[in-house]
């Protein structure tokens, strides 16, 4: 066993000492002999060497494999076992490695290459997962074609590609596209399919499955459709089809990530593609919808073109998330997507940048991958492609991205590689756009202005705060996306995007009539933090006025962070002007219900703490939660006698149907359910909840009900009408935590561990449960402590079993610096706890010392 490794500093590895492998893989050829705890896995692997090879070692990474035999040309061999691996003599011309090694997948509960979930066999091999398979150079840059048979007595065994046979007891399966090993992908067991299929473009005729446990077959039609619907946009977008005869789905339960891009084969964690109006609310569909879309868009961004090495991680993953946000921006609603995004990227990309945890999109170091899955590499890497778009345009986009498919398909490539086909397709030079994937940490743009004789000037200045190994920035290409509004609300300037390149710069504007307002950072152009002195009449204009819509919802969100701060600051009340202006726009039903859902929707408590840490003071979090208590208690007061007009009037009558018209009407509806049970005691609300008859109604309900501790009954009665469903129960333990009162809710986390549902072997549950202590912002940082400390313990206890999940979710300690010294030395005390634990893991010990060494 060597995934826990004994206390000792790990091999940290660099990306600037990359050397190709020097061999070529001409054919692999696997025979899995499938059983719970001795699966035997036979591997034939035709090996070149390079001609031109730096490095001749013959070395194949393998971990947690009992080696039985090893030949070359069918000739034993004596392989030397090495830390990760083993070495080998071999032939200096091309020859057939073979070896057969025995593997426990029912001990696996790591969830990393060949494991079992509820009976059933199924993979997960990326980042570096195929090694814990057999022994193979596992390494993104190592292409090959690979031939599987799969013996056993499963009624379904699928593998990558398409099937070339099957039997009584085997199928075999070959993948005529080269690839890494990383999406090698192998599932055996009781499974019934979701049937579908697709024609592309070209005529050719795809077959689609969606493979679940039976009984679980009634919840596969909108994944299907989501697959259809991704695989036609991909066409006309993109100009890119299907490759394969066959697209499976598999949907498992115990998954450590959302899902996962194998060939031919994906991977799903059921919560993102499992979906029912009965089990699912409107949230879960639009997530299904853009995981579906994600995994498939992969197949060209990640599996055609792939990465050359892990550093190239975001390569692909941010191309695909901005490829799946413009899916559904065009699917649903783009200003409302991108609201969603900017409120996600601020909540987990922008506390990452500006902690100890920070890294640049393209890291340099690294001690175990599966530690830099994370918002910057995904969501910042996606927003630094939305930037490049910005500044070259859409034809020029679309034409480098026409260069980088046709140049690079079939390789493992390199951000250079990727830059590159922009600077060839529009002869721009890129270099200091570049500071995007090295530099890490949030730029802050400092604006001010000026107005005299017709002329408005903006003067822009740039800088981000040091972070862990680089203390000094250069200014990078920040395209900042402007328009300006006269007094009286017309748009006198429309958007046009300004490019700052230098650490201070300034942009005229002549012939103006009079002093404009300006609307800056429309779309949210850039990932930066604007600091801007402005009044709350002016924000509170610009919410009723702006024609960009991300910026009329952001000019409400600042406004109601400025109110919030100063209740918490000054224990002012919550600001009249601000209560009027939301009521305004709450009772306008010209308005997109789903645009006043989100101006309804307060910031979270989370931001306003890093709001108050930005601005030179230390959050408290008790006085933070008082606030935003008091400022929805005002808030329902002063829409009393419109709530219950506007409770009738969003409610959606008619069948459920999971679209975003319906969503909106829904989000808007439940926001006002919550605001109307702070007042009639739960009246509507048990109404809502005895009458629903889908997810999205039932649990707002409870929901309401429970935040405002009149929910028991209903409570109980969910937990035994749902206490058979994994996904829904998740949502069970998750509200209960969320929704109690800060003194309560490490004990009411800490009651839920005892649960006889609670489970450390299944990641969704765990996340459940100390995702949404870590979640409650109040409650976890209440000053008693037991929050970190049950935290703690729990990640204590995950890590011998799932080192990846206990990993990520040290990271809810990332803003420890942000509070007071008490609550530092509490935090401390619990890392240094977890990095004393005898065999922590490597994934482990590399999040908490980061987060201790900064
Ligand atoms: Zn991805």
């Amino acid at each position: 066993m060597n995934d826990a490794a004994p206390n000792a500093a790990p091999q940290t590895f660099y990306l600037k000492d990359y050397k190709p492998f020097g061999y070529e893989v001409e054919s692999v050829k696997l025979t899995f002999q499938l059983s719970p705890n001795a699966t035997k896995v036979h591997s034939a692997i035709r090996f070149t060497p390079k001609a031109d090879a730096e490095d001749n070692r013959f070395f194949l990474h393998g971990e947690q494999l009992s080696l039985i035999s090893a030949k070359i040309d069918g000739t034993p061999v004596t392989a030397r076992l090495v830390e990760g691996g083993l070495e080998c003599d071999v032939p200096r011309t091309s020859f057939l490695w073979e070896a057969e090694v025995e593997i426990d997948p029912a001990a696996n509960t790591a969830l990393e290459g060949l494991y079992m979930s509820n009976g059933m066999y199924c993979t997960q091999c990326e980042a570096e997962g195929f090694r814990k398979i057999t022994y193979y150079p596992d390494r993104p840059d190592v292409m090959s074609t690979f031939t599987v048979r799969i013996e056993g007595d499963e009624p379904v065994m699928l593998s990558n590609g398409n099937p070339t046979g099957a039997g009584e007891g085997w199928a075999e399966w070959h993948d005529p596209w080269p690839k890494p090993a990383y999406l090698f992908a192998l599932v055996a067991g009781d499974l019934v399919n979701h049937p579908g299929s697709f024609t592309t473009k070209s005529g050719k005729d795809v077959e689609l499955n969606i493979w679940v446990r039976p009984g679980d077959e009634g919840k596969c039609a909108f994944g299907m459709e989501a697959l259809k619907k991704s695989m036609k946009w991909d066409e006309d977008v993109y100009g890119l089809e299907y490759d394969l005869d066959l697209f499976n789905i598999v949907a498992v339960d115990d998954f450590n990530m959302g899902a996962m891009e194998n060939k031919g084969l994906n991977i799903f964690n059921s919560s993102c593609v499992l979906a029912s109006p009965e089990t699912s609310t409107d949230a879960n569909f639009e997530r299904i919808e853009a995981i579906i879309a994600h995994e498939y868009f992969h197949n060209w961004t990640g599996n055609r073109i792939t990465c050359r090495d892990w550093f190239q991680l975001c390569l692909k993953e941010g191309l695909t998330v901005f490829r799946d946000a413009q899916f559904t921006a065009d699917m649903r609603s783009e200003p409302v997507k991108r609201i969603e995004d900017v409120i996600a990227l601020r909540a987990r990309q922008f506390p990452e940048d500006g902690g100890p945890l920070a890294h640049p999109p393209r890291p340099e170091e690294f001690q175990e991958i599966n530690n830099f899955y994370t918002a910057t590499v995904y969501e910042k890497g996606a927003e630094v492609i939305g930037m490049l778009k910005r500044l070259v345009g859409d034809d020029n986009y679309y034409k480098a991205l026409n260069l980088y498919f046709e140049r690079h398909d079939g390789q493992a490539c390199t951000i250079e590689d990727w830059l590159k086909v922009f600077e060839d397709a529009t002869g721009r030079d890129l270099s200091q756009f570049k500071l995007w994937y090295s530099q890490a940490g949030t730029p802050r743009v400092k604006v001010t202005e000026d107005y005299a004789d017709g002329t408005y000037t903006l003067t822009f200045e740039q800088s981000t705060p040091p972070t862990p190994g680089q203390p000094e920035k250069a200014p990078r290409v920040i395209p900042m996306a402007v328009g300006l509004l006269s007094p009286n609300g017309d748009e006198v300037r429309a958007t046009e995007v300004l490019e700052l390149t230098e650490a201070k710069q300034s942009f005229t504007f002549e012939g103006l009539a009079s002093k404009p307002v300006p609307s800056i950072l429309r779309e949210f152009s850039a990932p930066v933090i604007l600091e801007r002195e402005t009044t709350n009449s002016e924000r509170a204009f610009l919410l009723a006025h702006d024609t960009d819509p991300f910026n009329r919802w952001e000019a409400g969100n600042a406004l109601a962070k400025e109110v919030r701060v100063a209740m918490v600051l000054d224990g002012a009340a919550p600001d009249a002007a601000y209560l009027d202006a939301l009521e305004k726009l709450v009772r306008d039903d010209e308005q997109d219900p789903a645009f006043r859902a989100l101006v309804l929707s307060p910031p979270s408590q989370s931001d306003i703490a890093q709001t108050l840490h930005e601005r030179g003071h230390t959050p408290d979090p008790q006085k933070i939660y008082d606030a935003a208590e008091t400022f929805t208690q005002t808030l329902a007061q002063q829409l009393e006698t419109s709530l219950p007009r506007l409770y009738a009037a969003t409610t959606v009558e008619g069948p459920y149907v999971p679209d975003a018209d319906g969503a909106g009407k829904r989000a808007l509806n439940s926001r006002i359910l919550s605001l109307l049970t702070r007042l009639d005691g739960g009246e509507q609300a048990a109404r809502q909840y005895a009458s629903a008859d889908n997810m999205t109604q039932q649990y707002a309900a409870l929901a309401a009900l429970m935040k405002a501790e009149k929910g028991e009954t209903q409570s109980q009665a969910f937990f035994e009408q749902w206490q058979d469903d994994r996904l829904v129960m998740d949502k069970w333990f998750a509200l209960q935590i969320a929704c109690a009162a800060p003194e309560t809710t490490a004990a009411t986390a800490k009651e839920l561990t005892q649960h006889p549902l609670f489970s450390m072997k299944n990641p969704n549950r765990f996340r459940a449960v100390m995702g949404a202590l870590a979640g409650n912002h109040a409650g976890f940082h209440h000053a008693s402590g037991a929050g970190y400390q049950l935290l703690a313990e729990n990640l204590i206890a995950l890590d011998s079993v799932n080192p990846q999940t206990t990993a990520r979710m040290c990271a809810a300690f990332q803003t420890w610096k942000r509070y007071d010294s008490k609550r530092q030395a509490q935090i401390q005390a619990e890392l240094e706890r977890i990095l004393a634990t005898r065999d922590l893991s490597r994934d482990t010990h590399e999040m908490v010392s980061r987060m201790l060494s900064a």
